[in-house]
């Protein structure tokens, strides 16, 4: 039996693409972003999005960073990702599998 409400996440591939010169692992690489929605659902009936995030994984060292700049995620959203640079103030680390420090 399914349960009366729960909560699935869902996640989506978006058009982004930023070249990056990596300030941890100091290569070449890019920015890629996905959103992830946790939807909560009625007898597995999908209801409404109660939470929605942004993120950015670099492809040189896989860290991954929450979009903190709400306006700058709605727009890659919205297939405006190639009007959006995103700075290192947009970014939270939050996985980091290269030690981000200066050796
Ligand atoms: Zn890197």
């Amino acid at each position: 039996m399914l349960p009366v409400f729960d909560i699935k996440v869902q996640r989506e591939e978006l058009d982004f693409y930023q070249p990056i010169l990596c300030d941890c692992c100091h290569k070449y690489g890019r920015y890629e972003a996905y959103v992830e929605y946790s939807i909560l659902r009625f007898i597995g009936i999908p209801c409404f999005p109660v939470k929605k995030r942004f993120y950015a994984v670099s492809t040189c060292c896989n860290n991954l960073y929450l979009i903190k700049n709400r306006e700058k995620a709605l727009m890659i959203e919205r297939q405006q990702g190639h009007n959006v640079f995103l700075f290192e103030k947009d970014l939270e680390l939050i996985v980091e599998n290269y030690p981000c420090t200066d050796l």
